[in-house]
């Protein structure tokens, strides 16, 4: 039987079956996985959460080390309405950055620079600004067109690789040569983004909780479970052999996407297989003293600098409560470089004395360092490639009473993870189905 979620039941064995039709199965218990669960759970379905580790998070945790805190992944999301929310309902505090983090740098011939440019990269800068304010048409990413061919186009090489090639390093770790402009920034010329309402929000920019990123998770999993939502762990879900008999939600990784629906969808297996993962290695490292100028948020290193380090993230100058005592800096390797693939093989010694030297060479900092720890992800990322942009429209959408929700899908960042699987219970209610 094919029923829909409308349909008015009145004795107490139809109220079963309603219930039993409402239920919904999402796959992986990261962030995704999560806060699909979360809004699937509010909006009034039953919720089971199948995942293959012990504990949910997938990417993201947070350790506790002499040193400080140390995240594996994200160290905070961009502030929404919609994370505001999330936290005031865990019972956690919004914590916004120090305002020490408001100083960013990004390296430039042999200097951490609070602004990179020159001053006529800066008027061409201005130019582009005014096109994208008045003639915002004119300065639109093409379709297929590479991130690196869209800013040399609209805004300069210069402020190309200075900022754009550098901001990108810091958030996709990817190759600006191969990336999409318009999987990355064309949501910024939509039509219908202009007239958005601004939220009144109680703070902008990146925010997280007192006791890092594994705080919310844990807070999450303990109230979906008193909302009823069951936790199924240590399970791999298994290959989908047909067509499941009620919604399923995929928030796995894209390559377990494609693997979980390799015979039931092919086109969609292949499209999700076929994302490029880029691989991350990070170090977070207590020292004893700040480096001695360059004191923020942390500093990117852009692609055209050839360093080795893709960024530094000073932990305890961007959130409260981050270093126990000393100062925790967090180093970042890999991404879409050449010999990415080989860092991750490469010993911890040879990791740290990797990052003790790019800190010394870059940011004139010496001293002894007086702990580490290091994170590898050999596919930690997806890379926005011009190829994931032909083959977006292939994995969205609830095709198959499966709908994919992930890093890979358009919305990298947690924020925008949010945003997505907020809108899934509207999109499964109205056409998610449901056999009894
Ligand atoms: C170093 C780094 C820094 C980052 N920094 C930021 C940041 O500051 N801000 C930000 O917004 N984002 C950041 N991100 C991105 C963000 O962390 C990720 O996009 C996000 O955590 C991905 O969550 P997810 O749930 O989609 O995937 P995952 O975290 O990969 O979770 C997928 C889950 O699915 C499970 N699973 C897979 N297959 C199966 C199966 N067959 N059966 C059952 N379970 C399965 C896995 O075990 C895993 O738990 C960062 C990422 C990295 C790597």
């Amino acid at each position: 039987m094919t029923t829909s979620d409308s349909a008015t039941f009145s004795d107490p064995d139809q109220q079963m079956a309603k219930a039993r039709q409402r239920r919904v199965t999402v796959i992986g218990a990261g962030f995704s996985g999560l806060a699909t669960a979360f809004y699937l759970s509010r909006a009034g379905f039953q919720v089971e959460v199948i995942e293959e580790r012990e504990r949910p998070g997938g990417l993201i945790s947070t350790t506790e080390t002499p040193f400080g805190l140390v995240e594996s992944a994200a160290n905070g999301f961009l502030n929404s309405a919609l994370v505001e929310e999330l936290f005031g309902l865990m019972g956690l505090e919004v914590v916004p950055t120090l305002k020490a983090a408001k100083r960013r740098y990004i390296f430039r011939r042999g200097f951490p620079r609070r602004w990179p440019l020159g001053i006529l990269a800066t008027l061409s800068l201005v130019g582009f600004v005014l096109m994208f304010l008045f003639r915002r048409e004119k300065v639109a990413p093409h379709p297929h067109e590479a991130v690196r061919a869209w800013t040399e186009r609209t805004m300069g090489r210069e402020a190309g690789q200075y900022l754009v090639e550098a901001f990108l390093q810091g958030v996709y770790a990817g190759d600006p040569a191969r990336m999409s402009a318009t999987l990355l920034f064309g949501r910024f010329f939509e039509k219908r983004r202009q007239s958005k309402s601004k939220a009144k929000l109680q703070t902008r920019g990146t925010v997280s909780t007192m006791n890092g990123m594994g705080q919310l998770i844990t807070r999450m999993r303990e109230r979906l479970e008193r909302q009823g939502v069951v936790f199924v762990m240590n399970q791999k879900f298994p290959v989908f052999a047909g067509e499941p008999r009620w919604p399923h939600v995929v928030a796995t990784s894209a390559h377990a996407a494609g693997e979980l629906l390799r015979e039931l969808d092919q086109v969609r297996a292949q499209a999700c297989a076929g994302v490029e993962l880029v691989p991350i290695i990070s170090v977070a490292i207590g020292f004893k003293e700040a480096p001695p100028e360059t004191r923020g948020f942390g500093c990117l290193f852009p692609p055209v600098e050839g360093r080795k380090a893709l960024g530094v993230l000073m932990n305890s100058f961007i959130f409260p409560n981050r270093s126990l005592k000393g100062f925790s800096e967090t180093w970042i390797f890999g991404g879409a470089r050449a010999n990415a693939a080989e860092l991750m093989a490469i010993p911890d010694k040879d990791v740290i004395e990797m990052a003790v030297s790019e800190r010394q060479e870059t940011l004139n900092a010496t001293g002894a360092y007086s702990g580490y720890r290091i994170t590898r992800w050999p596919a930690a990322l997806p890379h926005y490639t011009l190829a994931l942009e032909e083959t977006l429209a292939e994995m969205r959408g609830l095709r198959r009473n499966v709908v994919l929700i992930g890093n890979y899908l358009g919305e990298i960042g947690l924020a925008r993870i949010l945003e997505r699987a907020e809108s899934l219970p509207s999109e499964i209610h109205t056409s998610g189905e449901w056999r009894v």
